[in-house]
Parts: structure tokens; sequence; C-alpha cells
């Protein structure tokens, strides 16, 4: 059976493989299996009207009405389905992708990304074409729609705002020319003093490009610093990733803003955080450390959500800065990632540099084996690595001495990624090439 979805959603290259042919013919086959009312929205990218046209086209050509949320973060979308009695979601968005890259993403009516079980249902319709066709006279409606204050008051209503303002703070953020311009100023105002950078919309990401990577937010990085700011903050182009720098300028990697959140959770809450597997050991030191509990999960955004709902966590997140609260939502959410991080910030009474200085800390290393056949290579390593502690959650987690070693098949590109993380980066390294050789040898 063919695929479409991939890790996210359907991604492409604008008017190449993501084109206004693929997206018509998806929205009718999204239209074709809800048979409902959907909400769209999207980032602000250059071929989002294209996109968000020809989807729209497609599902009021099944019956359904859409709703139009123009412009908006995936998770003030994913927050409105949830609350609403709308069906399903669409969201056009190529989240941290370069300009030229568009997305489409199906949001199920409880607010989570779809699951791969009916992402396939949906495929199955579109390969066939077996699309539901209205007649003339029961042709779907579309309407504009708000949803921004919605998901603003929605989080202000999570966090001690008053506790916050006491504070004063100065807080610097860089919405990245992306969908985070439309509710990040104004949440941030409803707390602290906000200075911002990038926040007019534009699709050419003229500031910088949409990943909140250390290279990427530099002027962000020297703004905190220079107007001596308590907080700098950057969003990834669909707003539900937020990554931090602390009041010194520095880049604070993903695995430890969400050690100190999902910390910070964990002793007013007790309970479970649930991560991927992929995630620094730091998370889950910090996290014991604190009464709560770890709850591995395959990588992957949608299935840390799930497992939240599943195992009745009070946390989950990801290294790359998507943080999920369960009070608010089951998505990566950036708006309460900001507000949860401020209430961090004045019930503790600490600078973020203080704060992450409690975390542990390890260095990990990322690398690749180029590999055609990677799920029997896979087959053939369960069977020649050994050790006291594996874990087959996803692909194959080895702990050793000196910390871990993680090997899994993309599920979507003929490579097998290899994580390593050690004490420092020196042994990060060795644990690395080990098993980089080991994969080698058996292909
Ligand atoms: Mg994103």
């Amino acid at each position: 059976m063919k695929r479409l979805f991939g890790t996210n959603g359907v991604r492409g290259i604008t008017n190449e493989s993501m084109n206004a042919e693929l997206a018509l013919k998806l929205g009718k086959a999204i239209g074709s299996y809800f048979q409902g009312n959907i909400i769209i929205a999207t980032d602000t990218r250059t071929s989002n009207e294209m996109l968000k046209n020809a989807v729209t086209a497609g599902l009021i050509s099944t019956g359904c009405n859409v709703f139009d949320a123009k412009i908006a973060p995936s998770p003030a979308l994913q927050y409105y389905v949830k609350n609403s009695d709308a069906d399903a979601g669409v969201i056009i968005t190529a989240s941290h992708n370069p300009p030229q890259f568009n997305g489409i993403k199906v949001i199920d009516k409880d607010g989570i990304e779809l699951s791969r079980k009916k992402e396939k249902e949906i495929e199955k319709i579109y390969f066939n074409e077996h699309f539901h066709k209205a007649a003339w006279n029961e042709l779907g409606k579309v309407y504009d729609i708000d949803i921004l204050d919605f998901y603003i008051e929605g989080i202000l209503d999570l966090v001690n705002v008053e506790k916050i303002k006491e504070c004063n703070f100065k807080v610097v953020i860089d919405c990245g020319n992306g969908a985070a311009c439309y509710t990040m100023p104004y949440l941030v105002s409803q707390m602290a003093n906000v200075i911002t950078l990038n926040a007019q919309p534009d699709g050419n990401f003229p500031g910088r490009m949409p990943e909140p990577t250390e290279e990427n937010v530099n002027e962000l990085m020297k703004t905190v610093k220079a107007i001596k700011a308590d907080l700098g903050i950057a969003y990834d182009g669909d707003a539900d990733r937020a990554i931090f720098i602390d009041e010194n300028g520095n880049f604070v990697y993903g695995d430890k803003s969400l050690a100190i959140v999902a910390g910070y959770v964990v002793e007013k809450k007790r309970g479970k955080v649930v991560t991927p597997v992929s995630t620094s050991s730091c998370v889950e030191e910090y996290v014991r450390a604190k009464g709560g509990e770890i709850v591995y999960t395959k990588v992957g955004a949608p299935i840390v959500a799930r497992k939240m709902v599943e195992v009745d966590a009070v946390f989950g997140g990801e290294e790359n800065g998507g943080l999920m609260f369960p009070e608010h939502q089951y998505c990566r959410d950036g708006g309460m990632a900001t507000a949860a991080m401020l209430e961090l910030l004045a019930i503790k009474g600490k600078s973020l540099s203080e704060l992450i200085a409690e975390v542990p800390s390890y260095s990990l290393i990322k690398t690749k084996v180029e590999c055609e056949n990677n799920k029997e290579v896979m087959e053939k390593l369960k069977d020649s690595i050994k050790g006291d502690k594996i874990d087959y959650t996803d692909g194959i987690k080895v702990y050793v001495k000196e910390g871990w070693v993680l090997i899994r098949p993309s599920g979507t590109e003929p490579i097998i990624r290899i994580y390593a993380e050690g004490k420092n980066a020196a042994e990060a390294k060795k644990i690395a090439e080990k098993y980089k050789k080991m994969v080698e040898d058996i292909i």
C-alpha cells in the first residue's frame, strides 16, 4: 500500500511534491472520511492561500462545511477543534522547514494529530479515488471564524497571572515571521513587558529561518543580553515549539527546558511524564529527583500525546522545545510553554540560568548510516547486541556504563539513525562510533 502521510502529515516543496492538485485530492479524501464540520488554518507561508483554497474546494465538494480560521498557530487550531463540536481540523504548515516547503496536517476531533490507523483510511480513499460527491444542493459552505482569543484566554486561565505580573519581567520574543506573530505578542503582554523581534508575518521569513536553532536565533540572544531582559523565547513556523534564552543571552537546549518545566509540574502534581526514548537522561534524572516517573515512547509528537492520555500523565514533551500540558491540551503548545515558563520563574524566584544549572549535564551526538534494507539490518542487530539493559520501545536502546545509545530505522528514508549520550562529548563520540561501526559491519 502506497503511503502519503509521513511523520509530520503530508509535506513537500511548493508546486513540486506539494501542489494544488494534491491539496484538492487530499481535501476530497479528508472530506469523504469525516463528512462533517472542518476547521482550517495556516501558518504564514507564501503557498498557504493556494493550498488552503484547494483543500477547501475538495472538502466542500464532499459536503463538508469549512470554518476558515485564517493564520493561527497549530496549537490554537487544535485547542479550538478539541473544545468545539468540529469533527476535525486541517492545518496548512511546514512547521520548522525552510520557506519553500509546505504541508497538510489533519487533526482529529480530540485535538490530537490523526492516528496512523485513520491516516491509512484517508490514504485508501485518496489512492482509490473513492470520493464522496455531494449533490449540487448539498455542497458544503465556507464560514470565517476567529479562534485566537479563545486560545489565549485558555492559556491565561491556567497560570498565576497575578504572581507573574508582580515580577515585572522583561521578555524578548522572536516570532520568526511565523504564526506566533498572531498570538504571542498579545499573550506575553498580558503577563510581562514584551519586546518583539520578527513579529511581522512574512512567508519569505526575512528575519530568520523558521527552525529555532542556536544559529537561527542569534539576534534574539544578542538582544536579550543587550537590553538586560529576563528571558528570550523563539518559536518555530507554526508556534507549537518554544525555545528559551536565559537572562545572559545563552541558548537553552530543549532537553534542559523540558527537564525544568517537567520537574516543576511534577513538584505540583506528582505523576507521570511522557517523552520519547531519544530524550536526554537529564530529564529522567531531574524528574525522578522531584518525585515523578518517566514513561518512554517511540519518537513522534502524536505518539507522546496519545501515550499521555493512556497513562494519565501530568506532562509530556520532546527535546526540540515541544512541551505538552494535559490541562490545556494533548499537543505541543508554544503559547502554553511560554506561560508555564513565566510562572515557573515567578514562583521559584530564580533566574533561568540558575534553574538550568540544577539539571544534570550530558552530551548527545546524532549520526546516521545509509542503509537500503534498514528493517532487515535492525533484525540482525537485535541478535548481535548484548547488554544488561536493552529497551525495544523504538529500535534498540542500549544502556552502557557511560550512557546510552539508540539505534532506529527511519520510517521515511533509507537510513538508520544513531543517537549516543555520554557524560561528555568525548564519551558520547566513543559510544556513537562503536555502534556505528557495528551497524556498518552488518550492512
Ligand atoms: Mg512546529
